[in-house]
C-alpha cells in the first residue's frame, strides 16, 4: 500500500493514531518536566489537543486529498504540469471543494457540447461522402454506357453515333461542373480563397451578366430587367469577382426554374450601411418546406429540371458560402405560382 494513496477509512485511522501518540507524549512530558497535575492540567491538555489535531488534519487533508483535487482541476483545464512539478500550494482557507464542483460540472457542459459537435460533423462528413459519390456516378454511368455502345459498332450506325456522342459531352460537362463547383466549396472552406473587397458599381455588374446570360434568358424567353427607380448606379464595397458568380448563379437559377415568357426583374435598395440586392422572379416557387434547407450542397427541389439545365445542386451553397465569407447574409422567401426572391445585403461603398 502507497502512502500516499489512502483511502478515507485509513486516514482516519493514521490522523487518530498520530493524534493520540503525539498527545500522549505531550502529556507525558509535561507530566514528567513540570510534575504538574493541577485542575489547569486538564486546560492545558485541550488546547494542545486542538492544536495538535488542528496541525495534523490541515497537513494531512492537504497532503492526501487537496493535492489531488487539484491534479484533476489542472488536467480538466488543460493547464499542464511540468514534468516532476508539484501542484502549486494550496491554500485549504478558500471554499476548494465547492470551486472545484462547479468547474467540474461547466467542463462536463462544454465537453458535452464538443461531443455533439463532433456527431454532427460526422454525420454531415458521411451524408457529404455518399451524395458526392451519388452525384458523380450518374455523369459517369451515362457516359460509359453512350462510349461502350459507340465502341460495340454505335460509330458505324449514322443514326446514333452523332447523338451518343453529344449526349456524352453533356455528361462530361456536367461532370466538370459539379467537380469546380466542390473545388469552389473547397477552397472558400478552407479560406484559400481569400475576399479581396473594392469599390464598385453593382448595377453595371448585373448590366455585364445580362449580357452574358441573353442567350440562356432567349431560350426560356424570359426578360431581365432593373425593378422601379433601380436603373442606376449603386456602389457597394465587395469582391467582384466572387460577387458575379453570386449573380450569375442566382439569376440563372431564375431562368432555369422560371416560367415561359417570364420575367426576372433586379432591385437595390439602400439601407443605412448596406445595400440589399433582391433577384426576383416569377416562376413556380417553391414550397415552404424546402426553404430551410434550400442552401444545402446538392439540395434540389426540381431534380429533374435541375439535372436537364446541368445544375450540379451546389449553386446556392456556393452563394451562401460567399455571402457569408463577406460578413453579410442571403435570404429566400417564394409563393407557390406566385414567385421567388433570393436577397443578399452587402457594404454600401
Ligand atoms: P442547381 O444546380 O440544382 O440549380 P442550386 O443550389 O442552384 O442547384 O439550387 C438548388 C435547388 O433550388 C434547385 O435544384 C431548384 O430546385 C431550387 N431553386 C433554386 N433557385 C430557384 C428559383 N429561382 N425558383 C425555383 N426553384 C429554385
Amino acid at each position: 500500500m502507497k502512502m500516499k494513496n489512502l483511502t478515507p477509512l485509513q486516514l482516519s485511522l493514521l490522523n487518530s493514531s498520530i493524534v493520540s501518540v503525539l498527545i500522549g507524549i505531550i502529556y507525558l512530558l509535561i507530566h514528567i518536566i513540570f510534575n504538574i497535575s493541577e485542575w489547569y492540567m486538564f486546560l492545558i491538555v485541550i488546547g494542545i489537543t486542538w492544536l495538535v489535531s488542528y496541525l495534523v488534519f490541515a497537513y494531512t487533508l492537504e497532503f492526501f486529498i487537496y493535492r489531488k483535487i487539484k491534479l484533476i482541476y489542472k488536467t480538466i483545464n488543460n493547464l499542464k504540469l511540468k514534468e516532476k512539478e508539484s501542484p502549486a500550494k494550496i491554500d485549504i482557507r478558500n471554499d476548494i471543494i465547492t470551486e472545484i464542483g462547479e468547474e467540474v460540472v461547466d467542463w462536463a457542459k462544454s465537453k458535452n457540447i464538443e461531443l455533439a459537435q463532433l456527431k454532427n460533423t460526422e454525420t454531415f462528413r458521411r451524408e457529404f461522402l455518399g451524395n458526392v459519390s451519388h452525384e458523380l456516378k450518374s455523369p459517369i454511368f451515362n457516359i460509359q454506357g453512350y462510349l461502350h455502345t459507340l465502341l460495340d459498332g454505335g460509330l458505324h450506325d449514322a443514326s446514333i453515333n452523332q447523338k451518343y456522342l453529344s449526349k456524352a459531352a453533356k455528361n462530361l460537362d456536367n461532370l466538370s461542373e459539379i467537380v469546380n463547383d466542390l473545388d469552389i466549396i473547397s477552397r472558400l472552406e478552407t479560406g484559400e480563397l481569400n475576399i479581396d473587397p473594392q469599390k464598385f458599381d453593382i448595377h453595371q455588374l448585373c448590366g455585364e451578366i445580362f449580357d452574358s446570360l441573353e442567350f440562356q434568358a432567349k431560350r426560356h424567353t424570359i426578360s431581365m430587367a432593373f425593378k422601379d427607380g433601380c436603373n442606376k448606379s449603386f456602389y457597394v464595397f465587395a469582391d467582384i469577382d466572387k460577387i458575379k458568380q453570386v449573380l450569375t448563379n442566382l439569376i440563372s437559377n431564375s431562368l432555369k426554374y422560371g416560367k415561359e415568357k417570364g420575367k426576372t426583374l433586379i432591385g437595390f435598395y439602400d439601407m443605412h450601411d448596406n445595400i440589399l440586392i433582391e433577384v426576383t422572379d416569377n416562376g413556380n416557387g417553391i414550397e415552404p418546406i424546402h426553404l430551410p434547407r434550400l442552401f444545402e450542397r446538392f439540395y434540389r427541389v426540381d431534380k429533374a429540371r435541375s439535372r436537364s439545365e446541368g445544375g450540379s445542386g451546389l449553386g446556392l451553397a456556393i452563394v451562401k458560402h460567399i455571402i457569408e465569407a463577406h460578413g453579410q447574409q442571403i435570404n429566400v422567401r417564394s409563393s407557390m405560382q406566385v414567385g421567388t426572391t433570393f436577397g443578399f445585403t452587402l457594404k454600401k461603398a
